[in-house]
């Protein structure tokens, strides 16, 4: 049975935009079969918050999804990514780094770069060495550093059901990216692939923000002789007015504050509906969304949360 998974960062709570994500990913998955797994992606070392998983698995509850399998959480067990480094590090494919983010930023000044939350990795630390003196056998200290992928050269093709065909050159955008932290623990490329192939997902869905890591991954399930990648589909983000993916600056769009407010789930899902083609609801539930929803139907433009939207949401006589 095809399988997709629910996979929540507790960096943060549950708000409109990753919200109406999950709602698709569960429609569709409901609409076609798919197992869910549920997953807590808790590796985010320092920014994950206290309570905010089990904050965000009461959110989706109280919309009305639920799932097969979970919650799974990443931080429980480290030993799967840990075998993972081993085997790309022992395969000459992984090399551990030493540099920090001031002396990337000195480096690439002047070099172009595409993504810009991310620096390109010049390649400082990657060794020049002859083939066989690139391989590495890791010991316990050695998860204790910064490791990095040798990137190859050129475009990665995705082929994502709801964009399309797509190319990204990773080393010339990205350069060999991160696959381990020296805090100990893996990196969100790699932790997801490592996941996705051991949970036997081959559909995930989510946002389009993580279209580009889409070309990352495949190279990781290419590294680690996974298979078949998962098929893709990446869905368009909710932005605030700004334009700017809908976050804290655009006010508070959390699911528990409505929830906390006594705004009814049905009216919450009637707004995320309504940004994802279904026509004429006002109010909906989450399996008449799952019935009337059509992934034909979702624009490929950006959904926008606006003041209006906000204000139908807290409209104290339809409560
Ligand atoms: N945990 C990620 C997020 O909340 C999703 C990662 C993924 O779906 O690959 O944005």
């Amino acid at each position: 049975m095809p399988r997709t998974r629910l996979a929540p960062s507790p960096t943060g709570a549950l708000h409109l935009g990753n919200a109406r994500t999950f709602l698709i990913t569960w429609a569709l998955a409901r609409q076609n079969g798919w197992n869910i797994v549920l997953r807590i992606e808790d590796l985010d070392g320092p920014r994950v918050k206290k309570d905010a998983a089990a904050e965000a698995i009461e959110d989706l509850q109280w919309l009305g999804l639920d799932w097969d399998e979970g919650p799974i959480y990443q931080r429980y067990d480290l030993a799967p990514y840990q075998d993972a480094l081993r085997k790309l590090a022992s395969a000459g494919l992984a090399y551990p780094c030493e540099c920090t983010r001031q002396q990337i930023q000195a480096a690439t000044l002047s070099a172009p770069h595409g993504d810009e939350h991310e620096l390109r990795y010049p390649g400082t630390c990657r060794p020049r060495r002859s083939d066989n003196s690139l391989k590495f056998n890791l010991t316990d200290a050695d998860f204790s550093q910064a490791w990095r992928l040798v990137v190859p050269d050129g475009a990665i093709r995705i082929c994502d059901q709801f964009c399309g065909q797509r190319e990204f050159d990773v080393q010339q955008a990205i350069g060999d990216f991160l696959i381990w932290t020296k805090q100990g623990l893996p990196s969100y490329q790699l932790a997801v692939v490592v996941d996705d192939a051991r949970q036997g997902i081959d559909q995930v869905v989510r946002g389009d923000d993580l279209l580009s890591s889409a070309s990352r991954q495949q190279i990781l399930y290419d590294r680690l002789e996974l298979g078949a990648y998962p098929a893709y589909t990446h869905l368009p983000l909710v932005v605030g007015l700004d334009g700017r993916r809908l976050a804290k600056r655009h006010g508070d769009s959390r699911i528990s504050k409505y929830r906390q407010m006594g705004v009814s789930a049905t009216r919450v899902l009637g707004l995320l509906a309504r940004w994802s083609g279904v026509a004429n609801v006002t109010e909906i539930s989450a399996d008449e969304f799952r019935t009337q929803f059509r992934l034909s139907n979702l624009s490929s433009e950006r959904a926008t949360f606006n003041h209006e939207d906000e204000h139908w949401l807290m409209d104290r006589s339809k409560r």
